[in-house]
């Protein structure tokens, strides 16, 4: 530890024993992180190539006011979303105030009353239960007459594809497959799959839109599920794609028909995608989406140095270190909430903002238990930006993801190993 970063990290509040062990874990973790320069080199390349084909010049990184007709940076912006997706249209704004809102804009422009909506990979994300109506809410799809099914993964994993095929009935009109597992303990499904259950579906009912909740998945692999055959994919722009700079906004990208749907359906009908001014927003937007091939990297490397620290300490980690990677997040079951409460304070004391608070569990609205969160983020509420949460009943497992940078990833895990070693949770 006798050298000048060394020594900052002491500064910084990490021992010589934490220090050392993080330096071993590192060492042993330089092939995969070779490999996942990789992708982000081959997808840095691909956004830099969709902006030039689409001519993104200076004057798109000026905004529009009022009713924002003829907004050229917003429409060059949707058009290099199309091209680094491969679908023929997008819809990325800064009206649409977060991912929930850009998963019931695609469902809800989409369906119309009489038509089913099916879930083949299980619950969705908890959020889209009041949309969708699976918890009565106000404005839900049941409120408008759209039914829903749900078929569950099977033990292992894997689709069941005998039910799926059951479920598909003639009012099936669309099938929503979510990438990651978000807060679940399933498996996220690597675009290879989600391709492969798309084609099963489409060989039961070719007319069927399939959609993918890609939230926390844009830029892991070199390939997208709009590469796959998805119809529309969709995501926030505060997660991966926003690359960090992005302050607010949702994107849609897939079928010119699914698109205008939405477009008609987020303003009015008749107006589309014609207005929607885009502010002062539209270089976050671009220069986000520019950082996003390395900036997932870097939330990529943290959650596996996370996992193999972690799981070397005798916790159980999901993903494992050893296993592929489709999106960003990283669970790590302590067992006790005092390591949950532990782990979050190391990472709020890492961050940049609100370095100096110290995150409390609290009865946040819609959960059964104390939750705790760890943030110190640049904008409100950002996981591509470090950021780790756990509700604090068994099995207490904390998810955590992001880091702006691999180097502040890397330090919030150091700092939550340091919290978790102090707290006299493990001895190393
Ligand atoms: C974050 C997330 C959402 C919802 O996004 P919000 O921006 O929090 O509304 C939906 N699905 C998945 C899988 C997510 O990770």
């Amino acid at each position: 530890m006798n050298t000048e970063t060394g020594n900052i990290y002491k500064e910084l509040g990490i021992s010589e024993n934490v220090y050392q062990f993080s330096m071993e874990i590192l060492d042993s973790l330089s092939a995969r992180f070779c490999e996942i320069d990789k992708n982000a080199e081959y997808n840095q390349l691909k956004v830099i190539k969709a902006m030039q084909d689409n001519k993104v010049s200076e004057a798109c990184l000026l905004g529009t006011t009022g009713y924002g007709y003829n907004d050229l940076g917003r429409d060059t912006l949707e058009a290099v979303y199309a091209s680094v997706f491969h679908t023929q249209d997008a819809l990325v704004r800064p009206q649409i105030t977060c991912g929930t809102h850009a998963l019931a804009l695609a469902l809800m422009s989409n369906l119309r009353p009489g038509d089913e909506l099916l879930s083949p990979v299980g619950k969705p994300y908890d959020t889209l239960e009041e949309v969708i109506g699976i918890r009565p809410s106000k404005g839900s799809l049941a409120e408008y007459g759209i039914t829903y099914k749900q078929v569950g993964l099977l033990e292992d994993g894997s689709f069941d594809y005998e039910s799926i095929k059951k479920a598909v009935n003639a009012k099936t009109r669309l099938v929503t497959i979510q990438r990651s597992k978000g807060y679940q303990t399933r498996p996220t499904l690597s675009v290879k799959k989600i391709g492969e259950l798309i084609a099963f579906i489409k060989g039961i009912k070719p007319d069927v839109i399939c959609m993918v909740d890609n939230c926390y998945g844009e830029f892991v692999e070199r390939s997208e599920p709009t590469d796959v055959g998805a119809d529309m994919v969709v995501g926030s722009l505060i997660k991966n794609p926003g690359g960090g700079l992005a302050p607010i906004g949702g994107y849609i990208a897939g079928t010119k028909e699914c698109v205008e749907n939405a477009a008609y359906r987020l303003t009015s009908p008749g107006l589309g995608k014609e207005v929607g001014a885009s502010l002062g927003i539209l270089k976050d937007f671009y220069q986000g989406l520019f950082l996003a091939p390395t900036v997932t990297a870097g939330a990529l490397k943290g959650a596996i140095f996370a996992a193999n620290a972690y799981e070397k300490l005798g916790f159980s980690v999901v993903p494992n270190s050893t296993e592929p990677r489709h999106d960003i997040i990283q669970a790590v079951t302590f067992g006790t909430p005092e390591g949950v409460i532990a782990f979050c304070k190391g990472i709020q004391a890492a961050a940049p903002v609100d370095s100096f608070v110290t995150p409390e569990p609290w009865d946040m609205p819609g959960y059964d238990s104390k939750v705790i969160m760890a943030a110190g983020a640049f904008v409100s509420g950002s996981s591509i930006e470090l950021s780790a949460d756990g509700p604090v009943t068994p099995p207490y497992a904390v998810y955590f993801q992001g880091g702006l940078t691999f180097e502040h990833a890397r330090f919030g895990i150091m700092k939550s190993l340091q919290s978790v070693v102090d707290a006299g949770i493990v001895t190393l």
